[in-house]
């Protein structure tokens, strides 16, 4: 049992000028590296490519921050073989405070030695002015 500070963990940081991991081309200090601390995602659609990028550096405070405070889990243990090898953004829309992005995030397990893609359509809502992350359902 742990508790506060003990727990959180903000994972790996990049260089500035490092493309971001969630492929938009830009430096990640221009892309996801300002929301994951802590600046509020323009969109759904940024929202997903910082959760994207949490995936990929271990920042489970990112993820566990950005997610809807009603369907939010406890903890949340990442699969530390798992490597996130890019982000493919279908579709992403908003209206008002609801909007939800398709997505396929391809992933590498090292150790088993096999890949795939995590293929979802999220939900997102605003709230305060923020974004954040509902739910999703795999296709
Ligand atoms: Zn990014």
């Amino acid at each position: 049992m742990s508790f506060g500070s003990a727990a959180a963990r903000r994972g790996r940081r990049l260089p500035a000028v490092d493309p971001c991991p969630c492929g938009s081309g830009q430096d990640f200090s221009a892309c996801c590296g300002p929301i994951l601390d802590g600046a509020p995602a323009r969109s759904p659609e940024t929202l997903m490519r910082s959760r994207y990028t949490a995936f990929a550096l271990g920042d489970v405070d990112h993820l566990l921050s950005s997610w809807h405070p009603t369907t939010r889990p406890e903890t949340l243990e990442l699969e530390d073989t798992w490597e996130w090898r890019r982000l493919d953004i279908v579709r992403a829309q908003d209206q008002g405070t609801h909007g939800i992005v398709e997505f396929r995030a391809h992933w590498h397990d090292a150790t088993a030695h096999t890949v795939g893609e995590l293929h979802e359509v999220s939900r997102f809502r605003q709230a305060a002015g923020r974004w954040f992350y509902v739910d999703g359902d795999a296709e």
